[in-house]
């Protein structure tokens, strides 16, 4: 047995306003004049009194991030091409957003130091330098992306992450006050996907104690918060923002499972963001993970949220088939869930089936 030994996040502010806290844990960062850049969530586009809060200085620009698509490759390359025309090389990048922001900092930073495209390193271990100094800061919580050591991205040919040791960021800035804000339905897609990932990791094969720990305090919180508190508040935000932690940190030892290999087929081919993509595909589980997908039915009643359905209806066989391939080939997810003999279990009829559910 060969243990997995990873690289965890270098520093971690918690605490309400911490954000406050930004322009003096980027100072000793600043490599001369070159500047720090803010990927910011375009959602803060026209919010002055959040975006006048970031500590600009000398060259320091705002990049607002398109996250109307879940990051591609492309996009990556895009802005790094551009933050190289224009200023050569940067102090740091500084990621404030949801997952899609996160990952799109994370990924930028490796690419300012690592030549050609960032598809290239989609796969495990690929990277070979470390990025530029970057640090990630949560406005929505529930992905892990925060934790992780990848960051996910819609290539030519697949949707994969840049798994690597450099991925993690070198900071981040955990304020429950910026996700005080986030509309309810996002909120809870995104904070199921670290639901989904606490009963993907606690239910499979992979599981070991370091995993469970995390995991255990992870679902116990997105329990509080969904289905004992008579109304959220800002003990919801803080618990919430811990859980998205715990989350990503359990399934840093162990894996995901079948809804997010099932649902990572739907984003590619029908480009369902990951939080809905995850819970219209955990809905129709019971076989999987039976008494979590019954707590989640009640989540979704409790909090009177809209999970799509019939996404599939109508789709040509020749897409289905092209999910079917997507979600077969994320092996470690199919191992996790239903063990080492997953491909006799999980054919491609068995997933054909499910996605026509769907
Ligand atoms: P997101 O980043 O895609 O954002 C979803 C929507 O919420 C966007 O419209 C955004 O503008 C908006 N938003 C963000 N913050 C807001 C706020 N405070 N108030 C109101 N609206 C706000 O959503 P997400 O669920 O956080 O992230 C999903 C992404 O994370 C996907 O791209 C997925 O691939 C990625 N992901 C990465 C990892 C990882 O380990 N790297 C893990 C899971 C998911
Ligand atoms: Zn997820």
């Amino acid at each position: 047995m060969k243990f997995r030994n990873f690289k965890l996040v270098g520093y971690v502010i918690f605490g309400r306003g911490a954000f406050n806290q930004l322009d003096e844990i980027l100072a000793p960062q600043r490599k001369g004049d070159a500047p720090m850049i803010f990927f910011v969530d375009q959602f803060f586009k026209d919010k002055p009194a959040f975006t006048g809060r970031i500590p600009l200085q000398g060259k320091d620009k705002v990049v607002f991030i398109d996250v109307t698509h879940e990051p591609k490759t492309k996009y990556v390359d895009q802005l790094r091409d551009e933050l190289k025309a224009e200023f050569g090389q940067v102090s740091g990048i500084i990621g404030i957003g949801g997952g899609s922001t996160m990952d799109m900092a994370k990924a930028v930073s490796l690419m300012m130091t690592n030549p050609g495209s960032s598809a290239d390193y989609q796969g495990w271990d690929l990277v070979k330098q470390p990025g530029v100094y970057k640090a990630g800061i949560p406005t929505l919580s529930g992905t892990g992306a925060e934790v992780s050591r990848t960051t996910v991205l819609t290539g030519p040919t697949r949707k994969l992450g840049m798994n690597s040791d450099y991925t993690p960021f070198d900071q981040i800035v955990l304020d429950p006050e910026l996700i005080k804000d986030a509309p309810i339905n996002q909120r809870f897609y995104t904070a199921m996907d670290c639901y989904i990932h606490c009963v993907e990791s606690l239910e499979g094969t992979y599981l070991n104690a370091f995993s469970r720990s995390y995991g255990e305090k992870a679902l116990e919180l997105c329990q509080e918060i969904f289905l004992k508190k008579p109304h959220w508040d800002d003990d919801a935000d803080e618990k919430l923002m811990m859980a998205s932690y715990a989350g990503g940190m359990s399934i840093a030892y162990s894996q995901v499972g079948v809804a997010h290999a099932v649902s990572y087929g739907l984003s590619y081919v029908l480009g369902t963001h990951h939080g809905v993509g995850n819970c219209i595909v955990f809905d129709k589980l019971e076989e999987f993970y039976p008494q979590g997908v019954k707590e989640f039915k009640e989540m979704v009643q409790r909090h009177n949220v809209t999970i799509p359905q019939n996404i599939t209806k109508g789709m040509s066989a020749a897409d289905v088939d092209k999910m079917i391939d997507v979600s077969l080939s994320l092996a470690p997810l199919w191992e996790n869930a239903l063990g080492k003999d997953w491909q006799q279990q999980m054919t491609r009829e068995r997933l054909r089936d499910l996605y026509a559910k769907l």
